[in-house]
């Protein structure tokens, strides 16, 4: 199965993708977390990528495309976070699986209000090791700073901070938003309110994710 979560940043894409990817067995492609560990080693993408990322910008569709381009047709399923975020990228994604012979099994947009998601973010941080996310206001580390789950470091994405944010909605209305239409053009796209607890949105994500059957 391949499905492809959308939806603007803080959304929770990261959060339930994990959680369905622990309960399904399908594999977690976030381009996000890619791209954090390709920083954090210090690789020529790396060092490219954070350039944009800083500022809430887009990394380029060609550096994304070649990234991910070998992982999209794993046999154990897919759950796409953070990819497609523009309609090339779709439009390569779609090439690929078609010469693979696999079709997308669902598009899933998770919608949050534009007040809550500028709360999330500007309250979010992230450990380092294992990307587990924590919101400083509702749900922060027990110790400051260290990872409940692994004891790695937890920090705030410099996306996260207030000028980055506003870009980052700006750009996911120019860029994002017109592959959700792409998407919605040829049907088969589950709306989520993605504004309840986590669990309460994990409920709703396996119900839409229960329709289309659990084969490979
Ligand atoms: P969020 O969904 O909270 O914005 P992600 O962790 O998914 O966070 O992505 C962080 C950043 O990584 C993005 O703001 C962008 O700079 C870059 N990025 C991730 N995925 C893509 C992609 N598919 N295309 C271009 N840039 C990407
Ligand atoms: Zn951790």
């Amino acid at each position: 199965m391949r499905i492809v979560l959308l939806g603007p940043p803080g959304a929770g894409k990261g959060t339930q993708a994990r959680r369905l990817a622990d309960s399904t067995g399908m594999k977690h492609l976030s381009t996000g977390d890619m791209l954090r560990a390709e920083v954090a080693a210090g690789t020529e993408l790396g060092l490219l990528a954070k350039s944009f990322m800083d500022k809430g910008d887009y990394v380029p569709d060609s550096n994304i495309i070649a990234m991910i381009q070998q992982l999209i047709a794993d046999p154990a399923g897919v759950l796409l976070d953070g990819f497609p975020r523009t309609v090339v990228q779709a439009k390569a994604l779609d090439d690929s699986l078609e010469a693979a012979g696999l079709p997308i099994d669902k598009v899933i947009n998770m919608s949050v209000s534009n007040d809550e998601l500028v709360r999330r973010l500007s309250s979010r941080a992230i450990c380092t090791e294992c990307q587990t996310p924590y919101n400083l206001v509702s749900d922060a580390p027990s110790t400051e700073g260290i990872c409940d789950k692994c004891g790695g470091d937890v920090i705030v994405r410099n996306d996260d901070r207030p000028q980055a944010i506003m870009n980052r909605m700006k750009v996911f209305n120019e860029l994002t938003v017109p592959v959700l239409s792409y998407y919605k053009s040829r049907g088969d796209v589950a709306e989520i309110i993605a504004t309840g607890s986590p669990d309460s949105v994990f409920e709703a994500l396996t119900q839409a994710i229960g329709s289309v059957g659990h084969s490979n």
